[in-house]
């Protein structure tokens, strides 16, 4: 077994973003109750320290953070028609940055094999200067420049199956070959963005990788987009870690989206990327979750991801169903960043 690291707090129910708004405090004590479920010796739960603001200005303009904080002095902020904020948001969120840390941490300095971070608000739709889509600091983002800049690692692979385009995380690295970022999102679909001409820009380009997954595709196709697109690329860029943006929203009962993913979807999706960490950086994976608002669906497909990291990386990996229906955008995608790296 793998030891696996879970870095979660009860302080994360605390963001409050309004009545009826589906990223709500409910979603963690979901997910917190699941994993104290799985009684495993080799699982261990621990709490996040919170991102200290320098830690946070990797990815974020001092001028939008002093925004972010002076929210916590009144009772309600409304960022855009969706993103909204609590007097416990900013601390929140704060701490929901250090929960991607503390995972990276608690994996690069050895205490667990890989770690999973429960963590909201989520972070994968955060700009430089802006919150939106539920999101106010960018946590995977901020991890990964945390692995860069405090412990001089220069490759780091960004793997993101939420549902949604992480707009924010890929604009972040656009043109940056140190983290390459690679997204399966639904497409067209909110925020817009993550079509697969988006590859990246000067120095980043072909170091930002779209796989555009239409409406209702389900773990077929996600399986193959895995097998066909990010194996090769990853292996050609040899990360030293990988970080997982791990929104459940592509989970067949979400009500923001219309995919078909299931649980075992999920778990074949944890399956392919650890055995790339394996195989490429001596296991070192971390995950944090993102959306995820059916709250069945979510916990759900958090077991199924954490009881496959605590599974050792070698076991066999069954080839995807027929994922025929992903081939055209696959081949497209090839004709694009098939510049940059060799797909076979
Ligand atoms: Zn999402």
């Amino acid at each position: 077994m793998l030891k696996t690291a879970v870095i979660t707090d009860k302080a994360y129910c605390k963001h409050f973003a309004g009545r009826a708004h589906p990223e709500r405090p409910e979603r963690i004590a979901a997910m917190i109750e699941m994993a104290e479920s799985i009684r495993r010796p080799a699982m261990q739960m621990f709490g996040p320290r919170p991102a200290t603001p320098e830690e946070i200005a990797f990815c974020h303009s001092p001028d939008y953070i002093a925004t972010v904080e002076r929210t916590s002095t009144m009772n309600r902020f409304d960022f855009d028609s969706d993103t909204h904020t609590s007097r416990d948001s900013y601390a929140t969120a704060m701490l929901s940055a250090g929960g991607a840390i503390t995972a990276a941490e608690a994996v690069l300095d050895g205490a667990a094999d890989n770690a999973f971070a429960i963590v909201r608000p989520p972070g994968h739709h955060a700009l430089p200067n802006r919150a939106m889509g539920f999101c106010f600091f960018n946590n995977v983002a901020i991890a990964a420049e945390w692995l860069i800049r405090r412990r001089n690692l220069k490759r780091v692979l960004i793997v993101d199956w939420d549902v949604h385009h992480g707009n924010g995380t890929q604009d972040i690295f656009y043109e940056s070959p140190e983290v390459l970022y690679f997204s399966m999102h639904q497409y067209p679909h909110y925020p817009g963005t993550g079509s697969l001409h988006e590859m990246g820009y000067g120095a980043g380009l072909g170091f930002n990788v779209n796989a555009t997954m239409k409406a209702e595709w389900g773990d077929a196709e996600y399986l193959t987009v895995c097998d066909r697109l990010l194996e090769p690329i990853a292996r050609q860029f040899k990360p030293e870690f990988i970080l997982i943006s791990s929104g459940f929203d592509g989970h067949f009962r979400d009500p923001l989206a219309s995919m078909n993913l299931t649980e075992d979807g999920f778990a074949a999706m944890t399956r392919r990327v650890k055995r790339l960490a394996a195989e490429l950086c001596g296991g070192k994976l971390a995950a944090t979750l993102e959306g995820g608002y059916d709250l069945e669906g979510l916990a759900g497909s958090g077991r199924a991801v954490l009881d496959e990291l605590g599974r050792e990386a070698d076991e066999p990996i069954a080839p995807p169903l027929d994922g025929a229906r992903a081939m055209p955008m696959l081949e497209r995608a090839g004709q694009g960043v098939g510049r940059f790296w060799n797909l076979g």
